[in-house]
């Protein structure tokens, strides 16, 4: 195997004796699942299979160059006719892995074989950008299991380096703690009452303008800062509640989002009930939201983390239920105060509803039962208000009521209602 500088080297090397008109390519690319060959195989057998590998490209037609460089990853460069569109480089690339493929699930009838690239064009002469962007393909292949290659086009550079920007902007408002928190009402459908609020994260741009979620939270929970922000998100609602505690203004109790990878920290609990002691916040006034993706995902983590939490006195949250494909379990082995009804709930396909109502009476019921509350989140009509009245869920969370609004704002709100929306829905739906 050669070194990275070798590689680079030798590709030059080639390219110069190759000498002819063409635009060049670089492809990464590796196995999927590699360790599944040696073990299945052997370690023998799964060296000829990456031999064979180097056979193989080495014999296609337009392949200048073809290296093993490291593990089961492969480097290789091809000059192909100029001006071939994107299109044409991924089906030839299609063309020839599918052939070897096939060759070779017959030989390795065990593993599902199958590979992951990525390529890149080649500009400016400069093969070590392009082995870069290549391998950077590869990866994001690799991460979205991707059926085909993926080609690092210009517009690909350019939303990458984008998100790269993006993500420094963000982590450069985390480092300053430029965010806040909105509070979006949690209302009794009878009475009309508040009876509790979610912190919902919002960035704050240089020129103080908010951001929302959908610009922050995927980035962070994919580089692991999402927990910062939960913490700092937290922190800011335990400050805000010991403040107007200490004024004695009213507080109605506020959920929190923790995101997944609270769940892998067995100290999540212990540190959140620190903060919560150190800002003096009766557990009481405090909640804790975890979607059922993230229950479903990390369950044993989760049930821990959740137990904790209830052995404090924090109530917990299921988010978004209903969104995935188990939610029964969680029904069946959890232990939590609050039911959230995803929004899906809500939909106004009529035979989708008429399976909803069922859905919804019988869960309302099971609420009863197990001694949960059942709050469903995402009303935004007088008719779906209606709607889940009826049937017997006694909270709801939407933009009907009040879309999420600065702290300000929100008990501006809560004051001047006397905490109480008006209800002019009634009769039927
Ligand atoms: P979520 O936890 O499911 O929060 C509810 C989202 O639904 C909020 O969006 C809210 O504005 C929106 N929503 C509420 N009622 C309605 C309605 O009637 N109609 C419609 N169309 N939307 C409604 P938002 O504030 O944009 O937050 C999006 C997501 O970002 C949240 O979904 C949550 O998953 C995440 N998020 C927000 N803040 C935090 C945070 O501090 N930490 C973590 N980990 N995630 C957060
Ligand atoms: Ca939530
Ligand atoms: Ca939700």
């Amino acid at each position: 195997m050669l070194s990275n500088e070798a590689f680079v080297e030798k590709v030059c090397c080639e390219l110069r004796q190759h000498n002819g008109d063409g635009d060049v390519c670089i492809y990464c690319a590796d196995f999927m699942n590699f360790k599944l060959v040696n073990y299945n195989y052997g370690i023998e057998r799964g060296t000829k299979l990456l031999n064979s590998v180097v056979e193989y490209v080495h014999n296609i037609p337009e392949v200048v160059c073809c290296e093993r460089i490291f593990s089961d990853q492969f480097v290789f460069v091809v000059v192909m006719p100029a001006k071939r569109t994107d299109a044409q480089i991924l089906s030839s690339y299609e063309r020839f892995a599918k052939a070897f493929l096939s060759e070779m699930s017959d030989q390795y009838p065990a593993c599902n074989l199958k590979f992951c690239c990525g390529i890149a064009r080649v500009a400016d002469e400069n093969i070590s950008e392009a082995i870069d962007l290549a391998n950077m393909a590869r990866m994001e292949a690799k991460k979205t299991g991707a059926k085909t290659a993926i080609l690092f086009t210009e517009e690909k550079i350019k939303m990458l380096a984008e998100r790269q920007e993006r993500e420094k902007e963000i982590m450069r408002a985390l480092a300053e703690k430029r965010f806040i928190f909105y509070l979006q009402p949690k209302v009794n459908v009878n009475t009309g009452r508040i009876v509790g609020a979610e912190a919902l994260a919002r960035r704050m741009d240089e020129d103080g303008r908010t951001i929302s979620p959908d610009n922050f939270i995927p980035i962070l929970e994919e580089n692991g800062s999402i927990i910062d922000l939960d913490f700092l998100i937290y922190e800011l609602v335990c400050k805000n509640l010991q403040s107007r505690i200490k004024e004695g203004l009213q507080c109605v109790p506020v959920s929190v989002n923790l995101s997944r990878l609270h769940t892998w920290n067995l100290r999540t609990a212990s540190r959140i009930h620190q903060i919560a002691q150190k800002y003096k916040i009766p557990p009481k006034l405090l909640e804790f939201e975890l979607t059922e993706g993230v229950i479903l995902n990390e369950f044993k983590n989760a049930k821990q983390l959740m137990n904790k939490l209830r052995g404090y006195g924090y109530s917990v949250s299921i988010d978004d239920y209903g969104s995935g494909y188990n939610s029964i379990k969680i029904l069946r082995e959890l232990d939590f105060d609050v039911l959230k009804l995803d929004r899906s709930f809500l939909s106004d396909d009529m035979e989708i509803k008429r399976r909803n109502t069922a859905i919804i009476e019988a869960i309302e019921q099971i609420s009863e039962k197990l001694d949960f509350y059942l709050i469903c989140e995402g009303a935004e009509r007088a008719d779906q208000c209606q709607f889940l009245k009826e049937l017997g869920c006694q909270y709801i969370q939407g933009y009907y009521f009040s879309k999420p609004v600065p702290l300000e704002e929100f008990y501006n709100i809560y004051k001047q209602n006397q905490g109480t929306f008006p209800i002019p829905f009634n009769g039927t739906i």
